[in-house]
């Protein structure tokens, strides 16, 4: 999509800090961090809901959930991490293109760590 953000990033249209890439995804740090670490992985493939989905895009998403269990002592999340999908409005998602938050690097049980 020509005016996604995270359709940019993927590009290289926008820089970010990557930490992982493959075919179906990048894993980037959050702009405005949450937590001590605050990642967004981004399947590359554009659509904001899971109501949007196609049987491949669960593969595809398949594959992210469990690339990025493979992935997360090196990004500092050995010792767990909260991950979150905002979906649409009443979420507050702000950007229309469906990500995962991983929130982690510390507790997070207090103060409330939404997004
Ligand atoms: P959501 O509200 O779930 O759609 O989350 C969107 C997230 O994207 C927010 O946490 C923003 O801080 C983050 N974000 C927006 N622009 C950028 C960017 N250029 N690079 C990295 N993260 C971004
Ligand atoms: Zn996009």
């Amino acid at each position: 999509m020509d005016d996604c953000i995270f359709c940019k990033i993927i590009r290289g249209e926008i820089p970010s800090e990557k930490h992982y890439e493959d075919d179906l995804m990048i894993v980037i740090d959050d702009i405005s961090p949450k937590a001590e670490k605050h990642y967004l992985a981004i399947p590359k493939k554009h659509y904001k809901l899971f109501s949007q989905m196609t049987e491949k895009d669960a593969d595809d998403l398949g594959h992210c959930l469990r690339k990025i269990g493979e992935i997360a002592p090196s990004l500092g999340l050995n010792n767990g991490f909260r991950c979150i999908v905002n979906q649409g409005d009443d979420a507050e998602q702000t950007v229309f293109h469906l990500h995962m938050h991983l929130l982690g690097g510390q507790k997070l049980s207090t103060p409330d760590y939404r997004i």
